[in-house]
This record gives structure tokens, C-alpha cells and sequence, in this order.
């Protein structure tokens, strides 16, 4: 018997959308903390370090959106892989949240390294097979989830939603032509320019839908006179 619960309110039903102004505003602190996990968290008995980390919203505003680090840890080759991505979805998961409205991966931009570990070369480290099947799986993650691929020394990144990422590998075998979003110059250093560009995106139309803005926003060149 559920007795003394209370039932929640219609302004709380009605709050489900998510912040993308918000989400674009965390995203320095994401990679902050993606690339933290990977250098002082991150346990590989082959030097090979991820962080990640992810922006989470809980649809009645029970609790505030979160941004939730995670590491990769597999301290030997008997060990199953535990990625970093597997870490942050697991922790969301046990605390309740909602949705993964996106999410940071920092890795290698090393191409050797990262076709050793994947078995292709891609301009960024992306989630592994086993990582998808996880994110697939997930009642956390929708195909707009984005996930933002950066280097962990250099600000290297590819955008791309969750069902770009589930679709671009076979589509480029396919078609034998790059698919997959191109690397930017993510430029952490002057983040007001992308901020500002969201919201003057927004504005423009109001039924601009912000994953498209968000995905836009992140993955340009953006000049704005500040
Ligand atoms: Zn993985």
C-alpha cells in the first residue's frame, strides 16, 4: 500500500522537457570531468585511459540535472572491460535519472592506438561495440542522446547523435565514403561564443528543435562578436 504518497502536481507532469541551453552551458565542465576520470581515474593494464561523463535530467524535477563522471577500468587482460562509458550509465541508472540528454567521451586521438583498441580509425575515440550495446539497452539514452568524442590533449572532437553513431560505421562501408561527423575544434577556451550562438539559433525559430541547434552549435566554427 503506497499509503501518504503524494501524487505530483500538473506543473511537474508538464516539466519534461530538457534544458539544451543548460546542457550546452555544462559541456566545459563535462570534458573537465570526462578528462579527469581518464588521467586519475581510469585503471588499464594497457595505459589505455577513458574518461566520460554525462549531463542527466529527471523528468519531474524531483532533482536538478547532473553532470556524472566516469573511467574505464580493466587492471588485467583476464578482467572483463568495464568502459567509462558503462560506468557513467550504470551510476544514472542506480540513481534514478531519467535521461542522458549527452554525453562526453575523452580518449586518444592517436590513430594507432585507437585501431588497436577498436579495430578502426576514427579522428576520436568512439564507444566500443560492447558500449552501444549498453547505451542501446539503457532506458537512459534515446537516439538524440549526443555523444561529444574529444581528445584528452587536444580539444579534437566529433558530434554526433546516438543513432548517427549506432548507423555511420556501416553506412561508410556501405558507400566507402566518410559518413561519420567530421572533427572540429571544440575551443574550450571561449565557450560564451557557443552559448551565445545556441540561444540566437533558438530564437530565431520557435520550433527549432535543440538537438539540431545543439549538434549545429558544437559542431561549427562559430565567430560571434562578442
Ligand atoms: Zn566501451
Amino acid at each position: 500500500m503506497m499509503a501518504g504518497e503524494a501524487i505530483p502536481g500538473p506543473q511537474h507532469e508538464l516539466e519534461s522537457g530538457a534544458d539544451y541551453g543548460q546542457f550546452v552551458s555544462a559541456i566545459p565542465l563535462m570534458v573537465r570531468m570526462a578528462r579527469f576520470g581518464a588521467t586519475n581515474e581510469a585503471i588499464s593494464y594497457r595505459d589505455f585511459h577513458v574518461g566520460a561523463s554525462a549531463y542527466a535530467i529527471k523528468f519531474d524535477g524531483s532533482k536538478p540535472p547532473v553532470t556524472l563522471g566516469g573511467a574505464n577500468y580493466k587492471p588485467d587482460q583476464q578482467t572483463p572491460k568495464y568502459c567509462a562509458e558503462m560506468d557513467v550509465v550504470d551510476h544514472l541508472e542506480g540513481n534514478d535519472y531519467d535521461q542522458i540528454v549527452g554525453s562526453v567521451v575523452a580518449g586518444t586521438t592517436d590513430p594507432k592506438a585507437i585501431k588497436a583498441v577498436m579495430g578502426r580509425v576514427t579522428p576520436t575515440l568512439h564507444p566500443c561495440h560492447a558500449c552501444q550495446d549498453k547505451m542501446a539497452g539503457s532506458r537512459l539514452v534515446t537516439p538524440d542522446t549526443i555523444v561529444i568524442t574529444v581528445g584528452l590533449e587536444n580539444d579534437v572532437a566529433q558530434i554526433h547523435t546516438f543513432d548517427d553513431l549506432q548507423m555511420i560505421y556501416e553506412l561508410e562501408e556501405r558507400q566507402g565514403a566518410q559518413v561519420m561527423a567530421p572533427p572540429v575544434d571544440l575551443d574550450l577556451s571561449n565557450w560564451a561564443r557557443r552559448e551565445q550562438a545556441f540561444d540566437v539559433l533558438m530564437q530565431m525559430s520557435a520550433d527549432n528543435d535543440p538537438v539540431s541547434a545543439a549538434q549545429l552549435v558544437l559542431s561549427s566554427t562559430v565567430a560571434l562578436d562578442s
